[in-house]
């Protein structure tokens, strides 16, 4: 399914830049938030921005939040309001309702109360700087499931020039090379003779075990 517009509980650090980035996407974006200067802030930036308490049941109908296809409940600190706010969209019918939530046990009631989609901003981001840390290499990766990842590396001076046959990740360590970036442009699915050159990068799929050897043997 398609969404088109958004409203946004609570205009802080997290909520404020999803909304900015849902802007510049080409969204329509309402954003609600009690202080009347994180409001204000925002209201050059988004579609509509209102001051407005996100745990009231007749506030939210007045500013028309069940007209949205999806909301994104980012309040943190005042669990109580986080949890009122994402129960009353939900009632509301809004189709999708994603939520923010700063601990396990916060996370665990907004699964409970049906929420789509449960986000731990520090958390996930703290998870994914300490594989960035100990990785030099490594840009970005997906976890497609408990075993697989795919990964983006950059190409090392060590790899610079060697074809991929002469690296030979799939013979040494199993996994494959699933594209490579260039300055030029992207090569997908590149085969033996593709040839590696520095700042290139490389997205590899494997098993975590398969893509760790490999970034050992370039790192
Ligand atoms: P961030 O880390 O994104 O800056 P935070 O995790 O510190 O935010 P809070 O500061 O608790 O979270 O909340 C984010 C925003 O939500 C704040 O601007 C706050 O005013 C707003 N907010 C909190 N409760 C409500 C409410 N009941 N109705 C509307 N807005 C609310
Ligand atoms: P394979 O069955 O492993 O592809 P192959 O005998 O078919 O081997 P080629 O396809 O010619 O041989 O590739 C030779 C070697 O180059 C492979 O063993 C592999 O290590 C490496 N290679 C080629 N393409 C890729 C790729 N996309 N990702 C990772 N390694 C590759
Ligand atoms: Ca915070």
């Amino acid at each position: 399914m398609k969404f088109n517009q958004f409203v946004i509980i609570g205009l802080g650090r997290f909520g404020s830049s999803i909304g900015r980035e849902l802007m510049q996407l080409g969204y329509e974006v309402l954003g609600v938030d009690r202080d009347e200067e994180k409001v204000e802030e925002m209201s050059g930036v988004l579609t509509h921005a209102v001051v407005a308490d996100a745990t009231e049941e007749n506030v939210l109908r007045s500013v028309g939040a069940r007209n949205f296809d999806c909301g994104v409940v980012a309040i943190g600190d005042d669990i109580q309001a986080s949890i009122l706010a994402t129960i009353l969209l939900k009632e509301l019918g809004v189709k999708k309702v994603v939520a923010k939530a700063v601990s396990e046990l916060h996370g665990r009631v907004l699964e409970r109360i049906g929420v789509d989609r449960i986000i731990y901003p520090e958390r996930d981001m703290g998870i994914r700087v300490a594989h960035q840390l100990v990785s030099p290499n490594l840009l970005d990766y997906i976890e497609l499931s408990k075993q697989y990842t795919i990964a983006e590396l950059n190409v090392p001076d060590c790899l610079s020039g060697k074809s991929l046959s002469e690296v030979n990740p799939r013979g040494r360590f199993g996994c494959s090379i699933v594209a490579i970036n260039k300055p030029k442009g992207i090569i997908i699915a590149p085969t033996a003779s593709d040839v590696l050159a520095e700042r290139d990068v490389m997205v590899v799929i494997g098993t975590n075990q398969q893509i760790e050897s490999f970034q050992h043997s370039i790192g």
